[in-house]
C-alpha cells in the first residue's frame, strides 16, 4: 500500500463525516465487502512469474504436482524449492515431482487464533510430514480426519487445491490405514 493510500485510509474512519441532516451515511460495520488482504496478513503467498521466481513451482501445483528444486551440480534436494543451490550457490536447478504420499511424524491442533480467513476453519490440523521415498518433512494442514482422530505414523495423501481467489496451495488428506 502507498503512502497516500495509507493516507485515504486512515482517514476514513467515518468520525469526520459531514451532517447530512439525520439520514445515515454510510452502513456501519459488519458486512463488509470482500476484500484484499493486506500484504502481510495473507498467508498464501504471491505465485506469478511477475511475484516470484518460483512461479513454475505454482505452475505445477496447479497441474496436481507437487514438485521441489534439486541441483543439477551436486545433487542437492531442496525444501522449499529454491532459486540457488544452498550448498554450491548455483543456479543450475531442475524441477522434481515429489511423492504424493506420506506419513504424520508431528502433528498438532489449531483451535484458536487462525490466521485471517481460517477463522471459521477451527479446530484443524497441521502437521509435519515424512514424504514416501523422499528425505524431506513437509509442514502443512491435514484434513480428511478430526484431528482428535490423528495419530504419528497416519498416511496421508498429497492434495493440491484452490485456495478460492485463483491461487493454489497443498495439503495433506489422512488416508485409511
Ligand atoms: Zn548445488
Amino acid at each position: 500500500m502507498s503512502a497516500s493510500e495509507k493516507a485515504h485510509r486512515a482517514s476514513g474512519t467515518g468520525t469526520e463525516a459531514p451532517d447530512t441532516g439525520g439520514e445515515p451515511a454510510a452502513k456501519p460495520t459488519g458486512e463488509r465487502p470482500p476484500e484484499k488482504r493486506p500484504f502481510l496478513l495473507d498467508f498464501f503467498p504471491l505465485q506469478g512469474e511477475e511475484a516470484t521466481r518460483l512461479a513454475r513451482f505454482y505452475e505445477r501445483l496447479r497441474e496436481g504436482r507437487l514438485s521441489t528444486t534439486r541441483c543439477r551440480v551436486d545433487g542437492d534436494l531442496h525444501w522449499p524449492p529454491r532459486v540457488a543451490c544452498p550448498r554450491c550457490h548455483g543456479e543450475d536447478l531442475e524441477w522434481l515431482d515429489l511423492p504424493e504420499s506420506g506419513r504424520i511424524y508431528a502433528f498438532s491442533a489449531v483451535l484458536g487464533a487462525a490466521p485471517l480467513g481460517m477463522e471459521s476453519d477451527v479446530p484443524y490440523a497441521v502437521g509435519l510430514i515424512d514424504l514416501d521415498g523422499a528425505p524431506l518433512r513437509l509442514f502443512g494442514r491435514i484434513e480428511g480426519r478430526p484431528w482428535s482422530a490423528l495419530a504419528i505414523g497416519d498416511r496421508v495423501a498429497v492434495e493440491p487445491y484452490e485456495v478460492g481467489d485463483g491461487r493454489v496451495f497443498y495439503r495433506f488428506r489422512a488416508l485409511d490405514a
